[in-house]
């Protein structure tokens, strides 16, 4: 199996110290005042008491009273699309539009401190390009590309009248693959492959905001899921991420051999005791699952099974992660806004982690579901320079990081992305 692929950014050249932080740098371990990291050619090479005088730094960060935490990973986003557009505007759009509006959202997700994030269906691999050139600003991008469900599930954009989703019409590659026969799933996920797919997201149950199917009913089978699994494994050894918000689904997406669950809003102990036993990862999006629609917009029915699924799926998450079982933290954002994606660290807060543990869920255990946690997720020597400073103490208040401006300087390999506090400054020689 050859390693997961690491996104480019561009990085900062020469030596950047950030001054007297105190760090918290991922691994759920407590915080550390006082702290000084130095960053040679966008990777950290020392973090502890160092002197700005002898590492002679070509950029200074003032870190002091600011806490200094590993760039966040969100593992679960749309970053294509659009928050509180009509989809009726949206057919009538030409490409660049999409494409402008789609880059802005990767700029607010890094800005709320987003510096690595996993697009589940819509994002296609020019975007990474893109950031890797500098074109535009955004976060290392992992994708999926589309998502697989069977036809009449939940990817399925075909309407029960025979029309078609508007979003068909303006996407360059699809963003969804109807797949029935064991034949059409290897054909679908050797072509997601070729495309530069990094993860292969399928759906083994309906949506809880779909109309025509629910989060009870079952999408690909335990069999395609673990034909997926042996297929990747053939070729270069992808992730697996399987939309399963009912348990009998995310039973077989777990005994099929998902890497992660995404949603899990209904947990049985039979499928806690078949993910401790498989190594599976829960990505609980409680962001997405925390909106009910507005009642003076979406039918009466829509607002009563998003309440009841609210419910369930706020004890799932509670009871998945008092049985240990791990967590990475994703938004599902594109459903939810963009640029709120820290949102999520209260969420999982108030489902029964400490501070420290969402931290670790948004950094190091996100970083290792990638598959890079060699390269980012915790503040190390010989990790990448991906980092956020803020001036909140996350462990006192960590509500109030849903709300971007809180994150006041955002680093990507060195590079100051985002300086909202005025903490940059250049030495005189
Ligand atoms: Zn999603």
């Amino acid at each position: 199996m050859s390693p997961a692929r690491l996104p480019a950014v561009p990085a900062a050249p020469g030596v950047t110290l950030i001054t007297g932080a105190t760090v918290i740098d991922g691994t759920g371990a407590e915080p550390r005042e006082g702290c000084d990291v130095e960053i040679r050619d966008g990777v950290i090479t020392a973090v502890g008491p160092t002197s700005p005088a002898a590492t002679r730094p070509d950029t200074l960060v003032d870190g002091a009273g600011a806490w200094l935490m590993p760039g966040f990973v969100d593992a679960h986003v749309h970053l294509t699309m659009p928050n509180g557009a009509r989809a009726e505007d949206e057919r009538l759009k030409f490409a660049e539009e999409h494409a402008f509006a789609t880059a802005e959202s990767m700029r607010l997700t890094l800005d709320a401190g987003v510096t690595a994030a996993r697009d589940l269906s819509g994002l296609t691999p020019g975007y990474r390009n893109a950031v890797a050139q500098g074109l535009i600003a955004g976060p290392r991008m992992h994708m999926s590309i589309a998502l697989l469900s069977p036809t009449g599930g939940h990817a399925d954009p075909i309407h029960a009248n025979g029309s078609v989703a508007g979003y068909v019409a303006y996407e360059p590659i699809p963003s969804w693959a109807v797949v029935d026969t064991d034949e059409e799933v290897v054909k679908a996920v050797r072509t997601l492959m070729r495309t530069g797919a990094d993860v292969i997201k399928v759906c083994t149950t309906g949506g809880i905001s779909t109309p025509t199917d629910s989060p009870d009913d079952l999408g690909l089978s335990e069999e395609q899921v673990r034909l997926i699994a042996a297929e990747v494994a053939r070729r270069s050894g992808r992730a697996i991420a399987a939309h399963a918000q009912g348990n009998a689904g995310a039973l077989a997406a777990v005994r099929g051999g998902t890497t992660s669950l995404e949603h899990g809003y209904e947990m049985s102990e039979e499928l806690i005791a078949e993910m401790r036993a498989h190594g599976t990862v829960l990505v609980p999006t409680l962001s997405t699952l925390s909106l009910t629609p507005d009642p003076a917009v979406k039918p009466a029915a829509v607002v009563a099974k998003k309440k009841e699924w609210q419910v369930r799926g706020r004890d799932a998450a509670a009871r998945a992660i008092a049985a240990g079982i791990p967590v990475a933290l994703g938004t599902d954002a594109g459903i939810h806004p963009h640029g709120r994606n820290l949102a999520e660290l209260g969420h999982l807060v108030d489902a029964g982690m400490t501070p420290l543990a969402a931290i670790h869920a948004g950094t190091q255990a996100g970083a290792r579901l990638l598959g890079l946690d060699a390269h980012m997720g915790t503040v190390a020597p010989g990790m990448l320079a991906d980092l956020v400073l803020t001036g909140i103490d996350p462990l006192a208040r960590i509500h109030a990081l849903a709300d971007a401006r809180t994150v006041e300087a955002v680093m990507q390999g060195g590079r100051v992305v985002k300086d909202g506090a005025g903490r940059r400054s250049t030495p005189r020689a």
